[in-house]
C-alpha cells in the first residue's frame, strides 16, 4: 500500500484533477489517495463562518452563492458526459443546500466545523466522479468513518488503524481508494478537523495506520526548499531530510508541511516524499530516518509569536520557580516554543494569544511581566549543526543589522532558533540565505 496526498493547488483546476488521475494510475500498486479541498475553498468557507459569527447572514449568503457558481463551472470543465455532470450537480447541490440552511440558523462553533468540512467532501466527490467517467475502478472512503481525535484534539492512532483496516478489508477487491484529508470526528462525535493544512497530517496518519511503503505529499513545488520561497528570491530544493529535521522545519513555519504531520510516519518508519504535481519528474525531497548529510539544511520562520519576560530579583533561580511558571502555561494549554533564562529573568515565547490575558495575570505575582507581540522565530535546521564548524560565527556575522531578541542553541542537534521582530523577517531570511548558503 502507498499513500498519495494532493494539496489544494493540485486539485484546484479541472486539468490538474485530470493530471492527478494520471499520476495515481501510473503503476498497479494499491494506494490510498488523500485529497484537500480545491484551492481557495477552505479560505472561502472560513470567510462564511466569519461573516456568520458577526451576524452578517446576507454577506455569508453572497459568499455561498459565489462559491456555488465556481463549482458549477468546475463541473462543466471537469466532466464530459451529461450523465456524470448531472450526478455531480446533484451531489454538489446537496452541500450548497446545507450551507444555505446554515446561513439561516443560529451559528455556533460546531456548525463552523461542519462548514469547514464541505471543501474536502466536495473535492473527493468530484474527483471520484471523474474517475468513474474515465472507467477507473476505485472506492471513496469517508474519512469521518475512521479519522478521529480525542478530547485533547490528538489523533486516536490505535482507533484509526483499527477502523481503517476494517474498512479496507471490506473492500479487498479494490486497489485504489480516495479519501478526504483534514476532516475527522472529535471526542463528542461531531465533525471536526486537524487544523489548517491538516491534509498532510491525514496522509501521514493513514500511511502509519496501513504501514504503507511511502507517504507521498504532492504539492505545487519541487520539495522542501532551503528557505521560504515566498519571502526569499533564490531558494533550492533539498534532496534528503531526516524526520527530525523535517519536523523542526514544519513546526517552525515551512508551510509545505503541516506542523505536526511528521511523527505518525516517523513512528512507523514510513518514508515521506515531497513531490511536485506540476513537475512529477523532479526528484523532490525524501524524508527518512537518516539525515543524509551533516550541516545546515534549511531556514524557516514562524510569525505571530509573542514573547513574555518575567523579571524577578528574588526567586528566579530558586528551585521550583520554573515549574510554577510552566504550570501557568500548562493550565491554559498554551505550548511554549522558546525559552531563555538569566539570573534575573526568564523569557518564553508562545504562538497564541487566546489566553494571554489570563496567563499574564497569573504570572504577575512572580515578578514584573513584559509582553512583546509581532515577533518571529527564525529556525536554522540541519544535522549536527551545533557541532558544525563556523555555523554560529557565520550566523551572527550575517545578522549584524538585526536586533536579535532571543537565541536558543543546543536544545537539539538539529536546530538553532532566533527571535526577531517580524518587521525584520524578510531581511533576516535574505541575509541568512547568503550568509549560510551563499545564495
Ligand atoms: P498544498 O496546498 O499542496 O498543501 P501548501 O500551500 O500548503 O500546499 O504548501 C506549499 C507551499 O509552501 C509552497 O507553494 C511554498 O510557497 C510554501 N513553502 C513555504 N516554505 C517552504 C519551503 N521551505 N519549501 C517549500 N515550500 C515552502
Ligand atoms: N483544506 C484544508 C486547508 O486549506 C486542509 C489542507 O489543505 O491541508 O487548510
Ligand atoms: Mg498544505
Amino acid at each position: 500500500m502507498k499513500v498519495m496526498k494532493f494539496g489544494g493547488t493540485s486539485v484546484g483546476k479541472p486539468e490538474r484533477m485530470h493530471q492527478v488521475a494520471q499520476l495515481i494510475t501510473k503503476d498497479g500498486e494499491a494506494k490510498i489517495v488523500v485529497l484537500s479541498a480545491l484551492s481557495g475553498t477552505t479560505n472561502t468557507l472560513v470567510s462564511i463562518g466569519d461573516a456568520l459569527s458577526k451576524g452578517d447572514k446576507a454577506g455569508a449568503k453572497q459568499i455561498v452563492d459565489q462559491l456555488e457558481a465556481h463549482y458549477k463551472q468546475f463541473i462543466l470543465d471537469l466532466l464530459k458526459k451529461e450523465e456524470t455532470r448531472a450526478k455531480a450537480n446533484a451531489q454538489i447541490s446537496e452541500h450548497f443546500e446545507f450551507l444555505n440552511i446554515i446561513t439561516k440558523i443560529s451559528f455556533n462553533d460546531a456548525l463552523n466545523k461542519d462548514i469547514l468540512a464541505q471543501g474536502e467532501l466536495m473535492s473527493t466527490k468530484l474527483f471520484s466522479l471523474y474517475l468513474e467517467e474515465q472507467g477507473i475502478d476505485h472506492a471513496l472512503l469517508p474519512a469521518l468513518e475512521f479519522m478521529s481525535i480525542d478530547a485533547n484534539d490528538e489523533p486516536q492512532v490505535a482507533a484509526i488503524r483499527k477502523k481503517l483496516n476494517a474498512i479496507l478489508a471490506a473492500h479487498s477487491a479494490k486497489k485504489l481508494f480516495i479519501t478526504q484529508g483534514y476532516i475527522c470526528r472529535n471526542a463528542r462525535g461531531e465533525v471536526d478537523n486537524l487544523k489548517r493544512g491538516g491534509s498532510d497530517y491525514t496522509a501521514s496518519l493513514v500511511a502509519a495506520a496501513t504501514n504503507s511503503s511511502v507517504c507521498e505529499i504532492w504539492t505545487d513545488i519541487d520539495g522542501m526548499h532551503n528557505n521560504d520561497p515566498r519571502v526569499v528570491d533564490k531558494t533550492v530544493p533539498i534532496e534528503q531530510l531526516s524526520f527530525e529535521e523535517a519536523a523542526e522545519l514544519a513546526y517552525f513555519g515551512a508551510k509545505i508541511l503541516h506542523p505536526t504531520c511528521i511523527w505518525p510516519a516517523q513512528q512507523e518508519r514510513v518514508p515521506v516524499k515531497l513531490l511536485n504535481t506540476m513537475q512529477p519528474e523532479a526528484a523532490g525531497t525524501t524524508i527518512t530516518q537518516e539525515a543524509g548529510s551533516v550541516g545546515v539544511k534549511a531556514i524557516a520562520a514562524k510569525d505571530g509569536i509573542i514573547a513574555i519576560k518575567i523579571k524577578s530579583s528574588r526567586m528566579l533561580l530558586a528551585y521550583g520557580f520554573l515549574r510554577k511558571i510552566f504550570e501557568v502555561f500548562e493550565k491554559y494549554r498554551t505550548p511554549i516554543d522558546m525559552i531563555t533564562t538569566s539570573e534575573v529573568a526568564v523569557s518564553v515565547t508562545i504562538d497564541s494569544d487566546v489566553f494571554l490575558k489570563e496567563i499574564v495575570k497569573e504570572l504577575e505575582p512572580f515578578g514584573t511581566v513584559e509582553v512583546d507581540r509581532d515577533q518571529s522565530i527564525v529556525s536554522i535546521v540541519g544535522n549536527e549543526i551545533a557541532e558544525t564548524k563556523d555555523v554560529l560565527s557565520r550566523l551572527f556575522d550575517s545578522l549584524k543589522q538585526v536586533p536579535v531578541r532571543m537565541v536558543s542553541y543546543g536544545g537539539s542537534r538539529h536546530n538553532i532558533s532566533l527571535l526577531i521582530p517580524s518587521t525584520f523577517k524578510q531581511q533576516t531570511l535574505q541575509l541568512l540565505n547568503s550568509g549560510l548558503f551563499g545564495l
